[in-house]
């Protein structure tokens, strides 16, 4: 396990990002990546590049997606509680409870989310799955006014928590989905760095990844703008080793049993040869998913970008996602990371992915 992904991933981790409101993440993205990359830049959309290597060699894209899941802001009624909205898929049952943090124009706002306590509920309001149009914010204010000189319809808001490592290889936090993606995507490009590669590789930390499933978010802009001749995606993806999974449905993939690859429409023949000669090489253990059609991640609009782009996915196994603790094993994202990087070094700069 590399010092410099375990640092990077820290860094990263517990900085603020809903989609939409990505600056703090990415900009701390932005400071490791100017430590070793040749060239580093952001755009309109919110996305940051890192590259290393001359513009003449194909460039090769590897994407993480910097946004994470959030609330904001919509109404604040006359007593003073905030009432918000979904920035990205939730579980409203797993807000319940949580300390959270408004990210408002004058610094953080703390705040609970609160819930009718379990002794007021009657039997049908015990049963019934929570909804977060039921759930509001108490930020401590006296009554409305005082709420909204502190906090602004529209403010974005996180769960208030600090990344927690549970025994040696296991970490815990709320971004893993998908900073640990994005931490993996630059750390690829210093050992590729390192190691020396004939193409350019350029890692991405892409936005709005989680509410734009069918506008293509960041992963569209950029792709367009880089016109990569092949694309790596990094994200998380279920792990079903934990209870009441059910292998027949969901797949086996396992925490610290190595990075993911998908195989299915969105993934590029050669493109996973090469990967998979490059997992064989470097002795890393993979594990395989299927995708039949879509794959869910920022590959789904990158492949179909300009002409088609050669595209692969490497998924990292991830344990409760879009909760408030994400379980990874470090292991598989240092792994995901030499492999991608031994991929970079296995590249032909002539290979046209052409099956
Ligand atoms: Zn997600």
């Amino acid at each position: 396990m590399s010092s410099t992904l375990r640092t990077t991933l820290h860094r990263l981790l517990d900085a603020p990002g809903p989609s939409g409101f990505e600056s703090a993440a990415a900009t701390v993205w932005r400071e490791i990546a100017g430590e070793f990359a040749t060239e580093v830049w952001s755009d309109v959309h919110g996305n940051v590049y890192a590259a290393l290597g001359s513009e003449g060699a194909p460039t090769v894209m590897l994407a993480g997606h910097v946004d994470e899941i959030g609330l904001m802001v919509h109404y604040i009624d006359d007593d003073g509680y905030l009432f918000v909205r979904a920035v990205g898929g939730w579980d409203p049952s797993v807000l319940v409870g949580q300390r959270i943090e408004v990210l408002a124009a004058d610094g953080p706002i703390p705040g609970v989310v609160g819930r009718k306590a379990i002794h007021l509920m009657g039997q049908e309001d015990r049963d019934k799955a929570v909804k977060l149009k039921e759930l509001w914010v108490d930020v401590g204010a006296a009554d409305g006014d005082e709420a909204r000189s502190r906090v602004s319809v529209g403010d974005v808001a996180v769960i208030r928590s600090d990344t927690l490592d549970l025994g040696e290889h296991v970490i815990a936090a709320r971004s893993i989905d998908d900073r640990a993606g994005a931490a993996v995507a630059l750390e690829a490009l210093r050992r590729a760095g390192e190691k020396g590669v004939s193409v350019r590789p350029v890692a991405v930390a892409t936005a709005q990844e989680e509410i734009s499933l069918r506008s293509g978010g960041g992963a569209r802009t950029s792709s367009y703008g880089l016109a990569p001749h092949a694309a790596i995606v990094i994200d998380v993806t279920h792990a079903t080793d934990h209870p009441h999974m059910d292998k027949k449905e969901h797949g086996d993939v396992r925490l610290g049993a190595g990075p993911v690859l998908s195989r299915g429409a969105v993934i590029n023949h050669r493109l996973l040869a090469v990967m998979s000669a490059a997992a064989e090489r470097a002795d890393i253990s993979i594990q395989w998913q299927a995708s039949p059609s879509s794959t869910g991640t920022d590959a789904d609009s990158i492949f179909t970008s300009r002409t088609g782009v050669a595209t692969a996915v490497v998924s990292l196994p991830n344990r409760y996602m879009h909760s408030p603790n994400q379980l990874v094993d470090l292991r598989d994202l240092d792994a995901a990371a030499e492999l991608i990087a031994e991929t970079l070094v296995g590249l032909d700069p002539d290979e046209a992915f052409v099956a």
